[in-house]
C-alpha cells in the first residue's frame, strides 16, 4: 500500500540504547535487557513510554499552501482569469471583480471537497491498525504494532508484515524486502546463517521493518522501533505518492473541457451577431464573456471527487475499506465476483462431524488417529490462534482423548513441513515411544495417494488394494456431497528422523477422515441473490474438494453450473477457457492453486469483464494486484493480501462485496444526476441571447450577464452538491452492469438535460419576461433603455427570467433525482440536504431580488406580484414533463423482453462435479450489453 503520508525528516536517536544487532544473539539479548522468554507487560509498558509508539512521525498530510495553489492554476480557473483580465481591459470592473470572487469562492469549495476525500482515505489507517504476535511474560500475544519496543521477542509467521526493526534468535523466513532494497526476489533470512554481509540491509540474520515475511516462521528480538528503523531513515528521503486520477475524474474532467470549449465558441460566435443586433462592440464583448463565464463547469471535478470520498466513507461504515477513491466506481460496474469459499461463504467456524476409519468405515475414531491431528498442527487451542479448521481438529483430538499442549508439542517436534497450498497437506516428525513418527493431514486425494497401508477401526493395519482404494473415493465423494470439508489423516513410523519431505510422506498408512462443517453465513444466500439479480455473475475459487465446494455454492445459490479441477484448469487452452467464461455459466473452480486465480482473473478481464477478486493468503497477492478490484480479507487475511488489495473487508463476509457494488453504482449514479442537472440550465440561459442576437436586437436582452453568474455559481451549487448524496434508487441493483466503455456523459442524458428540461425551462422564462414587458405596454422594437418608463419595466423582467430560471432549476433538481424510477418512489422528501439546498436557493434569490445594495450590483428590481403566481407552476411543469418522459420509458420497456441477469438462479444446472468438456443445461446466453443508454459518439 502506498503510504498516504509525508514522513518528518530523520532526526538522531534520542532513547535508544546504541547496540549492535549483529554481535550475537546472547550479547543482543542482554544489550536489550531482555531473554528469549520476552519482556513483562509491565517492562514493556514503561519502555513504550521511554521509546514513544512504533510508528513513522509525519507531517500535516498535505502541503496545503501547494493544494491550494494548484486550486487557482489549473487550466479551468485560468480561463476564468483571463476572462477576468478582459473584462478589467473592457473597463467593466464589477464584472472582473465578480469573476474573481467566484474563483476564489471555487478554489475555496474544491480545497475543502479535496481535503475531505483525503481525510477519508486516510482515515481508513484508523479502522485497520496493523497488529503482530509477540512473547510476553513467556506468553504470546497479539499486540497493536504500535506498541511494540525494543527488546520484545517477535514471533515471524508466513504473510506477516515485518513490523519492526529485529534480529532471528530462532527458525528460518523468506524475506520479500522490495519496498526497502528495490530487491524483487525473495531472500533466506535464518538465525544459525553465517553474517557475512557488508552492510545491514544484507545481514542475514536481521530483519527490517517495511519488508514482508512470505514463507517460514521464526523468533526475533527488536532491536529498533519507529523512526530509528531503518525504514524511518530511508523514509525520510522519500515523496509523497500521489493520489491517481479515477477514469471517473478523467471522464470528467474530458467533458468539462468539452464543455468549456462549446462555450468559448459560443461566446466567439456572440460577438459578431450581438454587434450585428446593435450592441456596441464593448456591450458584446461583456456578453460573450459573461457566457463564457456561465458555462466553463469550474465546480464539477471537485464535486465528484467529494462522492467518491462521500463513498468510501459509507463503505467504511458497511466494513469495507476501499484504499482508492477510484475503487468506489470500479467496485459499481463490477460484472464478476471470483469468491473464496472457506471463511467468505461459510463462517470460517468449524466443526468435526465425521469420522472413518482407515478402511472407510464410520467406528469411533482409534487413539492413532487422534494423536496424529493433535501432533500435525501448529494452531494453539489454549490462545484460541491459528487456523479455524485447525481448532476444531484439535477441539476433536481432545475429546477423543489426545490432548497435547501447544507449547510441548513445539517443544518435541522434530520437524515441521508446513501447510502448502500447492501440495494441499502438511507433515510433523514427532517423537513416539518406539522412535519417531511422521504424521500427516491433508486433502484425501494428496494422501491417499501417498498411502501403502489402512488400519481399519479394529486389529492391526493391512495392506491398501485396489478395492480398498475405490471405496475410499466412494467414502470421500459421499461426505464431500453433504458439504463437509474432508481430511485424511496418516502416519508412518522410523526409528530415525526421515531426511526429507518426500521421505517423510511416503509409504503411510492412513488412519482414517475427519469431516468437518463450515455451515454458510447466513447473510450470503440474500447476496448471492441481490448480485443475480444485478446481472453480476458468482464464481468460486477454492482450494478444497470439488464436491464440498459446490455443495456449499449451492447451498448458497451460486449456480455452480460446472466444476473445474485445479490440473483441468492448467491443462485448458486460453482459447477454451475464455469460452468457459463467456458461457454465462457459474463456476466452481475447485483444487486450485494460488496462480490459478491470476490467470482467471486476466482471462476474465480480457472478456471485458469487470473482475473482483477475493484472497487471504501470501500466494494471493499476485491476483489481488493484478483483478480490476483486489479484495482481502481484514480479519483472517494476512498482512501481504491486504496490502496488495484495494478493498479490504473487515468482516471477511461476502454480502459486504454486495454491499460495495451497490454503494458504487450509487455514487456512479449520483454523480450523474448532478451532471444532468448542470447541464439542464444552459438552454434557458442561452436561448434569451440567441433570441435577442436573431431578433436584431428588436427584443432586449431577457438576462444579465451577472445574473448568470448568479445562477451559476451560487443559487444552483448547493442542490448539485445535495444530488451528490442521494440515497440509491429504487431498482439500482436489478440493472445489468454499466459497460467498461460506458461514458458519464450519455445520449439520453443530454436529451433529458437540453431536450427536455432545458428546453421547456427555456420557453417557461422567456415566457414570464415577455408577460412582464408586455403587460407594461412594451412593443418588439420600443427601446427600453431610452425610455425611462419602460426602464423600470425592462429591469423587472430581467430579473423576472432570473427568478424564472430559479425556480425551473428547482423542478430540474428534483426530477434530476431519478434516472428511471417515478419520484413519488423515492418520496418527495427523502434527500433533506436537497430540501435545505433549494431552500438556500431561493433565499439567495431572494436577497439578490430586494437587498437594495445587491439590487445595483446585480441590476434587478422586484417583478409584480402576479409575476410570482405565474411562476409558481414553473417547478412542477418542469419537473412533470420529464416524469412524463420516464414514465413513457418505463412503460416501453416492461414490454422489453428479460433483463440480462436476472433468474439465473432459477435456471436449471448440472449436478455434479462435471468434467471440464461437459456443459450444463443449455441457458440463454448472458449479454453484458448496453441498456437503452447509448454511447457517446
Ligand atoms: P480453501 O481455503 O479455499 O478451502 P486452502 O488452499 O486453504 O483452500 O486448502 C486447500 C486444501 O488443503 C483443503 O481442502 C484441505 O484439504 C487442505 N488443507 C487446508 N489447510 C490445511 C492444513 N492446515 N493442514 C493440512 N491440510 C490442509
Ligand atoms: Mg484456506
Amino acid at each position: 500500500m502506498a503510504h498516504p503520508h509525508h514522513l518528518r525528516d530523520w532526526q538522531p536517536a534520542d532513547a535508544t540504547p546504541a547496540v549492535d544487532p549483529r554481535e550475537s544473539a546472547a550479547l543482543l539479548l542482554r544489550d536489550l535487557r531482555t531473554r528469549v522468554e520476552g519482556l513483562t507487560e509491565r517492562e514493556a509498558r514503561r519502555r513504550l513510554e521511554v521509546h514513544g509508539p512504533n510508528e513513522l512521525p509525519h507531517h500535516r498530510a498535505r502541503q496545503w499552501p501547494a493544494a491550494l495553489a494548484r486550486q487557482f492554476t489549473h487550466p479551468l480557473a485560468l480561463l476564468l482569469w483571463v476572462a477576468a483580465a478582459l473584462a478589467w481591459v473592457a473597463g467593466t470592473r464589477e464584472l472582473a471583480t465578480a469573476i474573481v470572487a467566484v474563483i476564489v469562492l471555487n478554489a475555496a469549495l474544491a480545497f475543502w471537497q479535496e481535503e475531505q476525500a483525503e481525510q477519508a482515505v486516510r482515515s481508513l489507517g484508523e479502522y485497520l491498525p496493523q497488529r503482530c504476535q509477540v512473547r510476553r511474560d513467556a506468553c504470546s500475544r497479539s499486540v497493536l504494532a504500535a506498541e511494540l519496543v525494543p527488546g520484545d521477542v517477535l514471533l515471524l509467521n508466513e504473510g506477516d508484515r515485518i513490523p519492526a526493526d529485529a534480529r532471528l534468535l530462532s527458525g528460518a523466513v523468506e524475506i520479500d524486502a522490495s519496498a526497502l532494497t528495490g530487491e524483487s526476489s525473495p531472500v533466506e533470512r535464518a538465525a544459525d546463517l553465517p553474517d557475512i554481509a557488508s552492510r545491514p540491509l544484507d545481514s542475514a540474520v536481521l530483519v527490517f521493518s517495511g519488508t514482508v515475511c512470505t514463507g517460514g516462521a521464526a523468533e526475533a528480538v527488536v532491536h529498533a522501533t519507529g523512526r530509528h528503523t531503518e525504514l524511518g531513515r530511508i523514509a525520510a528521503l522519500s515523496v509523497r505518492v500521489r493520489v491517481a486520477e479515477s477514469p471517473l475524474e478523467r471522464q470528467v474532467r474530458r467533458v468539462a473541457w468539452l464543455i468549456a470549449a462549446v462555450s468559448a465558441g459560443v461566446a466567439a460566435a456572440f460577438l459578431p451577431l450581438g454587434v450585428l443586433a446593435g450592441l456596441s462592440w464593448a456591450q458584446a464583448f461583456l456578453f460573450a464573456i459573461g457566457l463564457l463565464v456561465a458555462n466553463v463547469p469550474e465546480g464539477l471535478l471537485p464535486t465528484i471527487t467529494l462522492a467518491l470520498a462521500a463513498g468510501v466513507r459509507s463503505m467504511a461504515r458497511r466494513g469495507a475499506l476501499v484504499k482508492r477513491l477510484s475503487a468506489v466506481e470500479t467496485l459499481g460496474s463490477a460484472t464478476v465476483i471470483c469468491t473464496d469459499k472457506t471463511g467468505t461463504l461459510t463462517r470460517n467456524v468449524m466443526r468435526v462431524v465425521e469420522a472413518r476409519d482407515g478402511a472407510g468405515e464410520q467406528t469411533s475414531p482409534r487413539i492413532e488417529l487422534a494423536t496424529a491431528l493433535a501432533r500435525c498442527a501448529t494452531a494453539d487451542e489454549r490462545a484460541s490462534s491459528g487456523d479455524p479448521m485447525e481448532l476444531a481438529l484439535l477441539a476433536f483430538a481432545r475429546t477423543c482423548g489426545a490432548e497435547v499442549g501447544a507449547e510441548t508439542r513445539e517443544q518435541q517436534r522434530i520437524r515441521l513441513f508446513r501447510f502448502d497450498p500447492h501440495l494441499k497437506r502438511m507433515t510433523t516428525v514427532d517423537p513416539t515411544t518406539r522412535g519417531v513418527a511422521a504424521h500427516v493431514k491433508g486433502a484425501p486425494e494428496e494422501v491417499i495417494t501417498r498411502c501403502t497401508s489402512v488400519l481399519p477401526g479394529s486389529g492391526a493395519a493391512r495392506p491398501l488394494t485396489y478395492q480398498t482404494r475405490s471405496r475410499l473415493v466412494e467414502v470421500v465423494n459421499e461426505m464431500a456431497d453433504g458439504g463437509l470439508r474432508v481430511l485424511a489423516v496418516a502416519k508412518r513410523d522410523f526409528t530415525a528422523p526421515p531426511a526429507d519431505r518426500t521421505t517423510a510422506e511416503s509409504q503411510l498408512c492412513l488412519l482414517g477422515f475427519v469431516g468437518l462443517i463450515d455451515p454458510p453465513r447466513p447473510e450470503v444466500a440474500a447476496a448471492v441473490g441481490a448480485c443475480h439479480s444485478a446481472g453480476i455473475q458468482v464464481h468460486v475459487v477454492t482450494g478444497d474438494n470439488g464436491r464440498t465446494a459446490a455443495a456449499i455454492a449451492r447451498q448458497v445459490g451460486i449456480g455452480a453450473d460446472h466444476v473445474v479441477h485445479g490440473p483441468a484448469l492448467d491443462e485448458m487452452p486460453e482459447a477454451e477457457l475464455d469460452r468457459l467464461l463467456t458461457s454465462g455459466q457459474e463456476i466452481v473452480f475447485c483444487r486450485a492453486a494460488p496462480e490459478s486465480k491470476v490467470r482467471i482473473a486476466d482471462a476474465l478481464h480480457h472478456c471485458g469483464h469487470v473482475v473482483a477478486m477475493t484472497g487471504d493468503g501470501v500466494n494471493d497477492a499476485p491476483a489481488l494486484r493484478r483483478a480490476d478490484l483486489g479484495v482481502a480479507m481484514g480479519a483472517s487475511g494476512t498482512d501481504v493480501a491486504r496490502e496488495a488489495a484495494t478493498i479490504v473487508l473487515a468482516d471477511d463476509n461476502f454480502a459486504t462485496i454486495v454491499g460495495g457494488i451497490e454503494e458504487g453504482r450509487r455514487v456512479y449514479d449520483n454523480v450523474r444526476k448532478f451532471v444532468l442537472y448542470i447541464f439542464a440550465h444552459t438552454v434557458p440561459e442561452v436561448l434569451p441571447f440567441l433570441l435577442f442576437a436573431l431578433s436584431g436586437g428588436a427584443i432586449p436582452l431577457p438576462l444579465t450577464v451577472l445574473q448568470i453568474l448568479a445562477i451559476d455559481l451560487g443559487t444552483e451549487t448547493l442542490p448539485a452538491l445535495a444530488l451528490g448524496r442521494e440515497p440509491a434508487e429504487p431498482g439500482l441493483m436489478e440493472q445489468p452492469p454499466r459497460k467498461r466503455s460506458q461514458s458519464v456523459v450519455t445520449r439520453r442524458m443530454l436529451l433529458r438535460a437540453w431536450g427536455i428540461m432545458g428546453t421547456v425551462s427555456g420557453v417557461l422564462v422567456l415566457i414570464a419576461f415577455f408577460a412582464v414587458l408586455l403587460a407594461a405596454g412594451w412593443w418588439p422594437g420600443t427601446d427600453v433603455v431610452a425610455d425611462p418608463a419602460l426602464h423600470h419595466t425592462y429591469l423587472q423582467a430581467t430579473t423576472t427570467s432570473f427568478a424564472a430560471i430559479v425556480f425551473c432549476q428547482i423542478g430540474t433538481a428534483f426530477a434530476a433525482r431519478t434516472d428511471r424510477t417515478a419520484l413519488r418512489q423515492v418520496g418527495l422528501t427523502t434527500n433533506r440536504l436537497l430540501l435545505a439546498g433549494c431552500a438556500f436557493e431561493i433565499l439567495f434569490a431572494a436577497a439578490i431580488i430586494y437587498l437594495p445594495s445587491l439590487q445595483a450590483v446585480f441590476g434587478t428590481a422586484p417583478p409584480p406580484a402576479w409575476a410570482y403566481a405565474l411562476m409558481l407552476p414553473f417547478p412542477a411543469l418542469v419537473w412533470g414533463v420529464d416524469e412524463l418522459y420516464r414514465y413513457r420509458g418505463r412503460t416501453r420497456s416492461a414490454g422489453a423482453p428479460e433483463r440480462p441477469g436476472a433468474g439465473i438462479s432459477t435456471a436449471s444446472r448440472s449436478e455434479g462435479s462435471g468434467d471440464v468438456g461437459r456443459d450444463g443445461a443449455p441457458k440463454p446466453p448472458r449479454p453484458s450489453g448496453p441498456g437503452p443508454d447509448d454511447e457517446m459518439p
